[in-house]
């Protein structure tokens, strides 16, 4: 069965079909780094994670690309409120560039402890301000553009599909209402995409351009950013509900505007949000719960990286002190199990076509996935390998490290005892993938390369061994 995953643009799930093949370019809008990530914003991140770990395990080679956003967000999506990064270097007393860099630091060392794996680019915004200059030059010479108040606006009415992503025609006649009206916009769902005078004439951080000196909008960054590393069109666009109506929704218009291309982005995911209880995860709702908080309360970041597995991604999941305690709970069982399996021997790697039964477990696991990411289902898939007798240990044991490559719940620390982190953890796609670019690094006489894989796997716990008929792997 293909991956089929739901596509927010055209609201239905849809078979898994990337622009170039074999190959999945993922764009997830990262953070922005004014403080730490609540659990909320964690939950976004887990859920690229099983995405792309399930990409690679059927074997598509991803290029995951994430923006770092460091200048240009502003607390409303709507160019509304204040400069989240210059009010937070304000009461921090520090300058914009030491937040980002703390707050940077704080996400990634978040994200490992949650065994998710490092993007293969990250970007900061402060570092592609050329390429956003260029992307808006384009806009403006297909006339998409107008000047306002010292700022260089998108118009809204100039692009007829605007909100086609959120199903919601905007009929630009009809000024869109805002909030907080912005008497320089013709309409107020038209955004920034430069700005040089506005209400923070204070900026830290400005740049020169054809608009004058200033800064660029949120919006632009996305787009410039994403396309610079993963083309003018692409596979799959990330992030939470939230993003639908105003930010993604701008992505597009403006993207499409510069391209002419259309789609863009071939799928958009986006995560529900986790709440507690009814209300919402947010700052401003004092409601703000970090890793370090759980920490605080005694779990292990991996029990919330459980509990978030345990709910599928397109449904709010409520967070309580005893739904994660019972996360832990069944977290724990499972590394039991795992111990006891490795009491029995070494874990063989999982091939298929040995014992029908693990075949069974395995493709029911791979089914779930394929089915717009049901991890409830795969936990489950990973429950009825553990718990089933017909199964020597060994290989229910390297079944579970296999399914493991997309869980991400560092089973295999509990094997071999040394820290094979889960953001270090290699499953078998991703092995043979490894092994088989390492043979053609060799045929290439590129030896510094085959080399370097083999190092690479072994520091994750995996060993080669080259014979007669080819390479073969264990953990080791
Ligand atoms: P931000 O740093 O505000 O841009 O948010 C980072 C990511 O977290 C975005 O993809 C948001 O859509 C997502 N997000 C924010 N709040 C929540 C939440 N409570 N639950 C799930 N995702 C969220
Ligand atoms: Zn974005």
């Amino acid at each position: 069965m293909p991956l089929a995953l739901y596509n927010t643009l055209g609201r239905k799930i849809e078979p898994f079909e990337p622009v170039r093949e074999g190959k999945a370019g993922f764009y997830g809008c990262g953070p922005t780094v004014y403080n730490y990530a609540h659990i909320g914003n964690l939950r976004a991140y887990v859920t690229h994670d099983v995405l792309i770990r399930t990409l690679r395990r059927l074997g598509y080679e991803v290029t995951h690309v994430m923006n770092i956003t460091d200048v240009g967000h502003l607390s409303g999506d709507d160019d509304t409120g204040d400069d989240k990064m210059l009010k937070s270097a304000e009461e921090r007393g520090k300058s914009v560039l030491e937040v980002a860099a703390f707050y940077t630091k704080a996400f990634f060392d978040d994200t490992e402890k949650l065994g998710i794996r490092m993007p293969d680019i990250v970007c900061k915004a402060t570092e592609h301000i050329g390429c956003m200059i260029d992307l808006i030059k384009r806009i403006e010479a297909g006339g998409f553009t107008y000047s306002a108040g010292g700022n260089l606006y998108f118009d809204i009415a100039k692009f007829p599909r605007y909100g086609e992503l959120s199903g919601r025609h905007i009929d630009a006649d009809k000024n869109v209402a805002r909030a907080e009206a912005d008497g320089n916009k013709r309409n107020q769902g038209d955004f920034v995409l430069w700005f040089t005078k506005s209400k923070f004439e204070n900026q830290a951080l400005s740049w020169d351009s054809p608009w004058g000196r200033g800064y660029p909008g949120w919006h632009i960054e996305c787009s410039a950013m994403s396309m610079k590393y993963l083309g003018e069109q692409f596979d799959i666009h990330a992030g939470g509900i939230d993003h639908i109506q105003i930010h993604h929704t701008n992505e597009i218009a403006q993207s499409e505007a510069a391209t002419g291309i259309h789609p863009w982005v071939k799928f958009w995911t986006h995560n529900e949000f986790l709440v507690l209880d009814k209300e919402k995860m947010s700052k401003s709702a004092g409601s703000f719960i970090t890793i370090s908080d759980l920490a605080d309360m005694g779990f292990d970041p991996l029990d919330y990286r459980y509990f978030l597995l345990g709910g599928h991604y397109r449904n709010q999941l409520k967070f309580s002190v005893d739904s994660l305690t019972s996360a832990r709970n069944s977290r724990k069982s499972l590394l039991s199990g795992i111990r006891a399996a490795a009491a029995n021997g070494a874990p063989v790697p999982a091939k298929r076509g040995k014992f029908a039964a693990l075949d069974r477990h395995l493709d029911a696991f791979d089914a779930a996935l394929e089915d717009d990411l049901n991890t409830p289902r795969a936990l489950s898939a990973l429950w009825a390998l553990i718990k089933d007798d017909s199964l020597p240990p060994e290989a229910a044991l390297g079944g579970a490290l296999d399914m493991d490559g997309v869980l991400g719940l560092a089973l295999e620390r509990e094997i071999s005892g040394k820290d094979a982190t889960p953001a270090n953890a290699a499953g078998e796609a991703e092995i043979e993938a490894l092994i088989a670019e390492r043979a053609v690094a060799k045929a290439a006489k590129d030896f510094a390369r085959a080399d370097g894989i083999r190092a690479g796997l072994k520091e994750r716990g995996v060993i080669l061994e080259d014979g007669p008929k080819g390479t073969a792997w264990r953990y080791g």
